[in-house]
């Protein structure tokens, strides 16, 4: 569903990324993690049309979305849930999640989603009673999974989640695991970034690593768990 293909990003002299390439194909959760700064986040803001790509190349469900601008992107099915949160924090929950429904083709020419259409992408990701709370108001937990509420009120096909396991303890990361479990048996594919393998173990089919931009190591999250070079590339970068 989601090919990416010697993808090169330089900043100025800095490689960002260095002809990485991976797959998503339809159904799966796809992992990918890699040491603070390896360039997953470069990664997700390439796909999503939010950087230039240096080189290489970006298919989505057959188109080449290489040099798509977002909205295009985000209209082709694709959603990212950023690693830092930016509700809009004068608006509550249900604003929030109505504005991302805006530039979606199938509601905008009505003037966004309706109630109960915002209802039931809050409900998805079990936030549907914190609809009239302000951003500010909500524990962290909450606060991110509104970022996947805007997310999926894209109504996307695959969506990129980066770290959505940051900052939250065990029964959160727990909970958040069964929801993405569910959006699978719903029929969407998403890549996972972490910086460890905490939250993927049981959730992920597939791990790919990333290490200073370069590929590293690709395998089960069990055989990623014993890989040496994998563990050497962690303890160089503490
Ligand atoms: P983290 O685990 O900290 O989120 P990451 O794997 O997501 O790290 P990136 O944020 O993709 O890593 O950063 C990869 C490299 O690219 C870093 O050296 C970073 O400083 C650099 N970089 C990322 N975005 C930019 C930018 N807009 N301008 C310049 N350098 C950037
Ligand atoms: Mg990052």
């Amino acid at each position: 569903l989601l090919e990416v293909d010697g993808l090169t990003k330089k900043f100025g002299g800095l490689v960002a990324v260095d002809d990485f390439s991976f797959e998503a194909d339809e159904g799966e959760i796809v992992g990918l993690i890699g040491p603070n700064g390896s360039g997953k986040s470069t990664v997700f803001n390439c796909i999503m049309g939010r950087y230039d790509v240096t080189e290489g190349s970006i298919r989505f469900n057959g188109s080449d979305i290489t040099d798509d601008a977002t909205h295009e992107v985000v209209n082709k099915g694709l959603s990212r849930v950023s690693q830092e949160s930016n509700p809009i924090h004068e608006m509550p929950v249900a604003g929030n999640i109505k504005l991302f429904t805006l530039p979606n083709k199938l509601t905008s020419f009505y003037g966004g989603a309706t109630d109960e259409e915002i209802y039931e992408y809050a409900a998805r990701i079990d936030i549907e009673d914190k609809l009239q709370e302000m951003p500010d108001e909500l524990p962290h937990a909450d606060v991110r999974r509104l970022e996947i509420a805007k997310s999926l009120a894209t109504e996307p096909e695959l969506m990129l989640l980066d770290e959505p396991f940051a900052g939250m303890n065990q029964a959160e990361i727990t909970e958040l695991a069964d929801q993405i479990e569910r959006f699978r048996q719903e029929g969407m594919t998403m890549v996972v970034v972490d910086h460890n393998m905490g939250g993927l173990m049981d959730l992920v089919d597939r791990i790919v690593v990333l290490n200073n931009g370069d590929f590293l190591a690709e395998g089960t999250p069990e055989e990623i768990a014993e890989n040496e070079h994998v563990q050497e590339a962690y303890l160089a970068g503490e």
